[in-house]
């Protein structure tokens, strides 16, 4: 009986989110919970024709239903979340609209500090996204920062078109120099759609370079690891006291799984919009490695 509810609620909802302009993607709006279904039904029944202030009320309702749905689902959510945030995540993504990082990432509030920019860049000389990194990674205490692009990018699609966007061709510019530097490679790709795949992957990957070129990454890095080095040769050399060959060779393998627990660790994902899917990008740090004696600020 629930079931063939759910299912007419679903059908309900889709012929609605057919009938308005609001794109709903079925994959996502099939693992929302109950009460975001109920958010979702509000939201789109009173969208279509609205006009002035009548949108932001349909926000604010949002609000109250999600107010009220959190309290009753978990009593002290609100409790703890005025206490302040101690997020695990950082992330990086591009601004597009079809990327809201904890419904794709099944985060809750709380979970992942976020800054966002057209084209999902880290500069070097962007003050505000140094800002967010440095606030994040030295005071926060984020251990995972995740650089989020995906395919279909109108920024990565322009900064590969001969045309004047003003103020805007500043910014892709940087999109560009990616392109620069992995012209050999993308040139070959002759299918334009996979070609605009690749860019959009090279340029996580450039993003996640930069961030390992950053003073405060790189301080953090260097100051985990020492704390690690010391914990671990104290353990070792309490093996070596004991005298057992398995704590000593326990402890071995701690210090050959270092690098792994340094943080804060630095991963490249890549969002497709047709599927919902996020994969992994493989990133060899060890590039960053060769070029440690001129981007590196830290005798290692
Ligand atoms: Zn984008």
């Amino acid at each position: 009986m629930m079931h063939w509810i759910l299912t007419f609620t679903w059908c309900i909802l889709h012929l609605v989110a057919q009938s308005s302009s609001i794109l709903i993607d079925k994959s996502i709006v099939d693992k929302w919970s109950k009460h975001d279904q109920q958010l979702f039904k509000s939201f789109t029944n009173k969208t279509t024709d609205l006009n002035g202030d009548e949108h932001i009320n349909v926000l604010l309702e949002n609000n109250r239903n999600w107010v009220r749905a959190k309290s009753e689902e978990e009593p002290d959510f609100f409790e703890k979340l005025g206490k302040g945030q101690a997020p695990k995540f950082l992330y990086f993504g591009c601004s597009d609209s079809r990327l809201p990082p904890t419904q794709i990432l099944g985060l809750g509030a709380g979970e992942i500090f976020v800054h966002r920019n057209v084209g999902n860049l880290v500069p070097g000389n962007d003050l505000n996204a140094l800002s967010v990194l440095e606030y994040a990674v030295a005071h926060l205490g984020v251990t995972d920062i995740l650089v989020t692009g995906h395919y279909d990018c109108g920024a990565v699609r322009a900064s590969t078109k001969r045309q004047d966007l003003g103020l805007l061709d500043n910014w892709l510019r940087m999109i560009r120099d990616v392109y620069r530097i992995h012209k050999e490679h993308l040139d070959q790709i002759e299918d334009e759609e996979a070609r605009h795949f690749q860019l959009v992957e090279l340029n996580v990957i450039e993003q996640c370079l930069n961030l390992h070129k950053t003073g405060v990454v790189q301080r953090k890095r260097m100051d985990v690891k020492e704390k690690l080095i010391k914990e671990l040769y104290e353990g070792v050399e309490n093996a070596a006291d004991s005298g057992t060959i398995l704590s000593q060779l326990l402890s071995m393998m701690q210090l050959a799984r270092l690098e792994e627990e340094v943080i804060p660790r630095i991963h490249g994902l890549v969002f497709n919009p047709s599927d919902g899917s996020v994969k992994k990008l493989p990133i060899n740090f060890n590039l960053n490695k060769k070029l440690d004696h001129i981007y590196g600020l830290y005798e290692r």
